[in-house]
């Protein structure tokens, strides 16, 4: 069974978490002498001499209209990156206990589990690039507290069927990470949907690919109120900056633009996938449902170094297992697809 008080490192369990001034008081006054701020002001034109809103509360609460989701039930990071490693630093204890994931996917779950020195138990995916279920149920001890799932995956742009991510979430005892970082891109339903289904469940996306706020570093988890008040406990007071907070809450108000973005990024990924597939040097392309691409090719890294040569820049991921001989191509503006595809054309 399933119960948070078994997965959680002693030492989180136990914690007292800073107190900021801001978390110590929070309404209405005129006269703020709590933080040790600067009183006169900033260099900036804007508020930024106050330290930010620890909770994000107005960012919460737009989040939680456009993904139907309680605002309790949502952690906003520094990046979703910063959520992967809160996972981390909440759950595993350091040299003892393990998570799973499953190859080839987003390098960030391998890096947080070294910093933290936690042990990955890896289970490549299949040749279709699905979770291989038995391997994963084999791979799964009493030490392992996540399984980091990616979907639609990096670098491979496929979706994971959604039946074998339930199986795992009604059957492991530990935590189900679905990491949706591109599922904007996608015709997939979303996993947020499940949180009142699953109390293993954490959904992590981002404000850094279809919403094009990248630079922002805005990433958020959504999982059941226990684990959300747990992320919150172990994270920097101040995780999030004013700078992003209110900018963050500005764009959320555009999400007409951004589905229009999304809607010109599936139909130029068409094009590109139509012509790429007429160059000889180009063994296979793989379904994608997200802003990128995997192409197989006969010579990755002669490609990708003629590329860069050229001034263009795509992800050579020959060296990763499953993923010889490809570069992940992202999506661009017509324009850039142009020289990419004029460019290649040229390749010899
Ligand atoms: N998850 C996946 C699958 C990603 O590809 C990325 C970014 N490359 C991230 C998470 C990290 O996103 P963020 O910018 O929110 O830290």
């Amino acid at each position: 069974m399933y119960d948070i008080n078994n997965l959680l490192r002693p030492n989180i369990k136990n914690l007292t978490p800073y107190s900021s001034a801001r978390d110590e008081f929070q309404g209405e006054a005129s006269v703020f002498l709590d933080a040790n701020e600067n009183a006169f002001g900033s260099p900036l034109d804007a508020a930024y001499n106050r330290y930010p809103d620890p909770m994000q509360y107005a960012v919460k609460m737009r989040l939680s209209e456009i993904k139907g989701v309680p605002a309790r039930n949502i952690f906003v990071g520094n990046g979703s990156d910063e959520a992967i490693d809160i996972l981390f630093r909440s759950f595993c204890n350091p040299g003892v206990d393990n998570v799973v994931i499953v190859p080839p996917t987003y390098g960030m779950y391998q890096v947080s589990a070294n910093i933290n020195d936690v042990e990955t138990k890896k289970v490549l995916l299949t040749d279709e690039y699905q979770l291989n279920l038995e391997g994963i149920a084999e791979a799964i001890n009493e030490r392992t507290k996540l399984i980091f799932i990616c979907s639609p995956n990096n670098p491979t742009g496929n979706s994971i069927n959604r039946e074998d991510i339930e199986t795992l979430l009604a059957n492991f005892n530990g935590i189900v990470v679905v990491d949706e970082a591109y599922i904007n891109f996608s015709r997939q339903k979303s996993f947020i949907q499940e949180l009142t289904e699953y109390a293993n469940l954490v959904v992590m996306q981002t404000l850094s690919k279809a919403w094009g706020l990248a630079g922002l570093r805005v990433g958020m988890a959504f999982a059941s109120e226990e684990i959300i008040e747990v992320m919150n406990r172990v994270k920097p007071p101040y995780n999030v900056n004013e700078a992003s907070q209110q900018l963050a809450l500005q764009a959320l108000q555009n999400v007409q633009q951004v589905n229009d973005w999304i809607k010109e990024t599936l139909i130029q990924r068409d094009k590109l996938v139509i012509t790429l597939k007429t160059m000889d040097f180009v063994l296979d392309i793989y379904p994608s449902d997200a802003n990128f691409v995997l192409v197989k090719t006969a010579n990755a890294t002669g490609i990708y170094n003629y590329l860069v040569e050229k001034g263009i820049i795509v992800r050579n991921r020959t060296n990763v297992e499953l993923c010889e001989g490809c570069l992940r191509i992202t999506v661009g503006t017509p324009e850039e697809n142009n020289t990419l595809l004029s460019t290649l054309q040229q390749y010899k």
